[in-house]
Order: structure tokens, then C-alpha cells, then sequence
């Protein structure tokens, strides 16, 4: 039996792991074009405790850079909204050396890693894929963990991610220290529209800053530096790198798999539609793709039985998320900073506080029950001018 894995991120690495964990006799080739894990970096790191503690508790210590305790929330008309949860519940990690170690640990698995090797073509009805440069390679069952481009979805008739924006991180050394237990989010459709920018600590003094914008995202980084909406003199502060990326908030793929060729990750959609996040819906499925492929009656099952559980317990989340960030696009500048200030002083803070990281779709129903509570006309007024512009 032979399962060859395409793509070296958190989603081919985990499902790889949790394989070899599995069926530590099965034949598993991780196939990665680049010539080192983690390269090149696109990602801000912020990963809830309890996705690490639960699928990496052996070694996301060693790549954490620092713990994150709440968050700062401000609108371009200066409403802000602090969230304090008053102990750590995510960690900002270092990505390259996450997936550094991730794959040690995948290779004392027993898994065979390809660096350099790309996958060019696949021809599902032979169960063979080619590299470049021409060498053949059959399988038995093909992920496909490629990231959001999913370069090779449309080969096997799998449809493409939705909703990627363009996106950019940056590194920056700061001359004034910031409260590094505290992420900072900022709404501003002229820095960010359709999306947010971020600012994820470091250190004190060294902050990972983002945004996703429908177009332009590095101008509009500018813009932000200039803005500098927490006051931490971003314009005079030393940008280290800059990196771009795709942020996926459309929701998962119809169909992740097609015969014997299962996608996952970011090339099946497996993000929080709300943030863009990954790591913790694409561990999941890492974890129950390897189950499946395990446990499926046959080689044609793993697919199906894959999707099924992975959207018992995803779907209804997705379903909200996506709702949210739907809603959260069509409203203008003055009617989200308007939605704050209302939630400001309807003690919904505590309820975001005690909700999850990742599974939040609780904590957005509570959140609209309560604005409604507090405000009806005005709340039910600028939620139907939001799906009027959202249908029409
Ligand atoms: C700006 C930005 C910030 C983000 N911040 C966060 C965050 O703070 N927290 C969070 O949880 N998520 C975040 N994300 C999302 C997160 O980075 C992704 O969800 C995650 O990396 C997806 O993992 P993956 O393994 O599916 O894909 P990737 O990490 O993209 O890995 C795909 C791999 O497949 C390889 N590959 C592709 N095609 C081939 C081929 N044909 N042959 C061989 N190899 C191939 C690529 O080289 C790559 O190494 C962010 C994304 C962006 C863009």
C-alpha cells in the first residue's frame, strides 16, 4: 500500500504523522517542491493553546515565541473593544521552526520525505502522478496538501478554494514597546477592505504586522504604518521582511476528494472562514483523514468516510463563520464601528472571553442575541441594510 502525500505544510506534515502513528507499516512518501520545510513563510503563527496542546503537545513549546492572553479590536472611527481572558490561550509560534520540527518527528515516523520535488501531473484514472523532470509514481491513495493555489485540484476534477484574499506580513523591530500579551486588531475598509489588519507580538519589541485586502495589500500596508491606529510608531519602526500569501475565508471545498485523490488543508478549504485561520481546522481533518484512511472498508471509502466525519464536526462552525464574515464584509466603516460601540457596554466582552478560539460559532449567535437585546432597531436596521447589500 502506498500513500504518497503532495505538500509539506501543517496539513501534509500532520496527516503524515498521524498515519505513520497509526499504520506504521504503510508506505508514506511526503512529496514537497521546495527545498526545505517551512520556506517560504506566510503565516502570522497565532494558534489557539488548545489545537497545540491537543495535536502537538510534544513540541509546540519549542517553536512558541510568545503566549497571547486577549485582544485589542479598533475601528477607524476609534471605537475599541479589549478582550482580556486573564490567562494564555494561544501562542504565537515560529513557523518555519514548527514545521522544522514537525517534520524530525514525521521522518523518525518511518515516512519517506522528498524535498525538492515537485508534483506536476496526476492521472487519477491510472493512479499515477509525474514529477518534473519526468519520473512516474504510483499510489494508492493521493492527498493532496498543496496550500491555498491547490495547483493540482482541477487535474483530478476537484474544484478550486474559494475566497482567497491577498494578504501580506510583515516583521517589524520597534523603538517603543508593546503589550505583548495582547493581539491587536484593526477595521478600516481603506487599510483592509473586506478583511482586517492584525498585529501579533513577538516580543516587546517585535511585532509580526498583517492585512487582507481585496487588492493592493502592500500599499495599503503602508497606509497602515502611517496610520500606526495603536500608537506603537510603526512608521519609524525597522520593517525586517515582508512576505505575501492567500488568506482563504470561503469555506470548505463541496467534495474534498475524488476516487482515490483526497485534498486537505488550505487546497480543500479547511480554514476558519472568520480569521483565515488554519492550523486548527486543518489538524483536525489531518487527524480524521488518517483515520479514515485506516479504518475505510476500501481504498475508493477513504474519501467519503473522510468527509462525512470531518463535516459532522466542522460544518455547523463553517456555517456560522461564514455567515459572519459575509455579513462583517457588506457592512460599511460607520456601521461596524456602530456595532461595536453597541456591544461595548452589553457585557458580551466576557461572553467572547469565555467562548473558544477556534469553534466560536456559539459565541457569534450569543454575540448577535445580545446586540439585538440591547439595541433591536438600530442592530436589526444595519444587519438588514447588510444582507440587502449582501443578496442584491
Ligand atoms: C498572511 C497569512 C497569515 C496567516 N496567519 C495564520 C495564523 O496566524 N494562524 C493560522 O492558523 N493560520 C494562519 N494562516 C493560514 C495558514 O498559513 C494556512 O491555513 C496553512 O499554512 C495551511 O497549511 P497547508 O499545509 O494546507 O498549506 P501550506 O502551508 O500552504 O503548504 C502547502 C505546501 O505544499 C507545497 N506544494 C504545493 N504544490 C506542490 C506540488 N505540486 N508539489 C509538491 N509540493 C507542493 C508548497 O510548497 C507548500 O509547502 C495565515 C495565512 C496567511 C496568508
Amino acid at each position: 500500500m502506498t500513500i504518497v502525500v503532495t505538500g509539506s505544510g501543517p496539513a501534509g506534515l500532520t496527516y503524515a504523522l498521524r498515519l505513520a502513528e497509526l499504520q506504521a507499516s504503510s508506505d508514506i512518501i511526503l512529496l514537497e517542491e521546495h527545498r526545505q520545510l517551512g520556506y517560504p513563510p506566510h503565516c502570522t503563527g497565532l494558534v489557539s493553546l488548545s489545537t497545540l496542546q491537543r495535536e502537538y503537545p510534544k513540541l509546540w513549546k519549542e517553536a512558541s515565541l510568545t503566549l497571547i492572553e486577549g485582544a485589542n479590536i479598533r475601528t477607524r472611527h476609534g471605537v475599541e473593544l479589549s478582550i482580556d481572558v486573564g490567562k494564555p490561550i494561544a501562542a504565537v509560534l515560529d513557523r518555519r521552526l514548527f514545521e522544522e520540527l514537525l517534520g524530525k518527528a514525521v521522518e523518525a515516523s518511518g515516512v519517506t520525505v522528498k524535498l525538492d520535488t515537485q508534483v506536476k501531473s496526476v492521472d487519477p484514472s491510472r493512479r499515477r502522478g509525474a514529477l518534473k523532470g519526468g519520473e512516474v509514481f504510483g499510489y494508492d491513495i493521493l492527498v493532496l496538501a498543496t496550500g491555498a493555489t491547490a495547483p493540482l485540484n482541477a487535474l483530478v476534477g476537484l474544484e478550486r478554494p474559494k475566497g482567497l484574499l491577498p494578504a501580506v506580513n510583515a516583521e517589524y523591530q520597534l523603538e517603543r514597546a508593546v503589550e505583548h500579551r495582547y493581539v491587536y486588531v484593526y477595521i478600516d475598509s481603506r487599510v483592509a477592505p473586506g478583511f482586517f489588519a492584525w498585529i501579533v507580538p513577538l516580543s516587546e519589541y517585535r511585532v509580526r504586522v498583517g492585512l487582507g485586502a481585496t487588492s493592493k495589500p502592500i500599499e495599503r500596508l503602508k497606509l497602515l504604518e502611517k496610520l500606526d491606529p495603536f500608537g506603537i510608531n510603526l512608521a519609524q519602526a525597522r520593517r525586517l521582511q515582508v512576505y505575501g500569501g492567500l488568506i482563504l475565508t470561503g469555506g470548505p471545498l463541496k467534495k474534498y476528494y475524488s476516487g482515490r485523490v483526497v485534498a486537505i488543508g488550505d487546497s480543500a478549504g479547511h480554514t476558519k472562514p472568520t480569521t483565515g485561520g488554519g492550523i486548527a481546522f486543518t489538524s483536525i481533518a489531518a487527524r480524521l483523514l488518517a483515520q479514515a484512511s485506516v479504518r475505510a472498508d476500501s481504498w475508493d471509502d477513504v474519501g467519503p468516510l473522510f468527509q462525512a466525519r470531518y463535516n459532522k464536526i466542522i460544518q455547523r462552525e463553517v456555517k456560522l463563520m461564514l455567515l459572519a464574515r459575509r455579513l462583517a464584509s457588506s457592512m460599511n466603516d460607520v456601521q461596524i464601528s456602530k456595532l461595536l460601540s453597541i456591544l461595548q457596554g452589553s457585557g458580551v466582552v466576557d461572553e467572547i472571553a469565555r467562548g473558544h478560539m477556534d469553534f466560536h460559532g456559539g459565541v457569534l449567535v450569543a454575540l448577535a442575541k445580545k446586540s439585538l437585546e440591547t439595541k433591536p432597531v438600530t442592530i436589526a436596521a444595519t444587519l438588514l441594510q447588510a444582507l440587502l447589500r449582501l443578496f442584491f
